[in-house]
């Protein structure tokens, strides 16, 4: 069986059976444990393009690719001819030129990652696109919620903070809603879209009436960088109302909580929280790797060799 596409830009590319097929090696791949390797991409030679910075997507992303046994090139956009007024477009044609048939793509722009899937025979991951998908995060998100509750059907969700901003909510709202998760937001107004996406859900008016309603709070990362004013006056008015404190967790110790990451301690989230047993961060960030290593392991099948 096979992935219905032979690339992965858009989480709506997605549909059940892809994500059965994606959880089902990911599970495979979790039981070989840590220090196995496979063949999937032996010898294939992939390009980790982040014109964007990152921790946890690049470097999953680049252990995967050598657990599968790629040939593995970290592209760095600062020091290449991009600087030099090099086009992206030109920029994968040279390394397709070099034998390159998988790049993991990370950049700012929405809809660069699709008009490059329009430009080559080969395959383009979406790594993180602009304010608009990141279908990787959104499966880790999913298989975390999945590994825990068993299926993410029913589950009661609630998405806090800078939705305006974040292509992991978007992603979620896409991929969750897909699996039967009710999802519902809380966020100072500034920061909730007016999108078709979020249209008939439930908005809690701040984190406590969240924690009354619902299994699972999902925080984002106030991504200031992305604030073309400043949208947030104080943290600690918006950490008051809308950050997850010990006194939170208390109230409701069964709460699972998630993060994306990067964290903004004191904003988002106090650090002491990460220590709680049902603060599934790290977990979500383990479960990435093997993710990756699911979508490119299945992805595979379509390297034109
Ligand atoms: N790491 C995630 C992303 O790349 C979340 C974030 O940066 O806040 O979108």
């Amino acid at each position: 069986m096979k992935l219905s596409k032979g690339y992965l830009i858009d989480s709506n590319d997605l549909n059940l059976n892809d994500l059965k097929l994606i959880f089902d090696r990911t599970d495979e791949f979790i039981k070989s444990g840590n220090f196995s390797d496979f063949d999937y991409l032996k010898n294939v030679p992939l390009a980790l393009a982040f014109f964007e910075n990152s921790t946890r997507t690049k470097l999953s992303f680049e252990l995967a690719a050598k657990r599968l046994n790629a040939h593995v090139l970290d592209f760095n956009s600062d020091t290449s001819s991009l600087t030099k007024g090099e086009t992206h477009l030109d920029t994968i044609r040279t390394l397709e030129a070099m034998g390159v048939k998988i790049f993991v793509v990370r950049h700012k722009e929405d809809g660069l990652h699709k008009f490059l899937q329009n430009n080559t025979n080969n395959i383009i991951i979406n790594a993180g696109e602009g304010e608009s998908d990141h279908p990787t995060q959104g499966l880790l998100d999913s298989y975390t919620l999945k590994n825990h509750f068993g299926s993410p059907k029913g589950v009661n969700l609630c998405i806090v903070g800078d939705v305006l901003h974040s292509r992991v909510a978007r992603s979620n709202l896409i991929l969750l809603k897909k699996q039967g998760v009710n999802i519902s937001l809380t966020a100072p107004k500034e920061l909730l879209p007016k999108d078709d996406l979020i249209k008939g859900l439930t908005i809690y008016k701040d984190l406590d009436e969240a924690i009354d309603n619902v299994d699972v709070v999902m925080l984002l990362r106030v991504q200031k960088e992305r604030m073309k004013s400043e949208l947030i006056k104080s943290t600690e008015e918006y950490h008051s109302k809308f950050g997850m404190n010990i006194k939170r967790y208390e109230r409701k110790p069964e709460l699972i909580i998630m993060h994306p990451g990067p964290v903004n301690y004191g904003v988002e989230l106090d650090e002491k929280v990460i220590l709680y047993p049902n603060c599934l961060i790290q977990n979500q960030v383990k479960y990435g790797l093997y993710i990756r290593m699911a979508v490119l392991s299945l992805l595979s099948d379509y390297i034109k060799r």
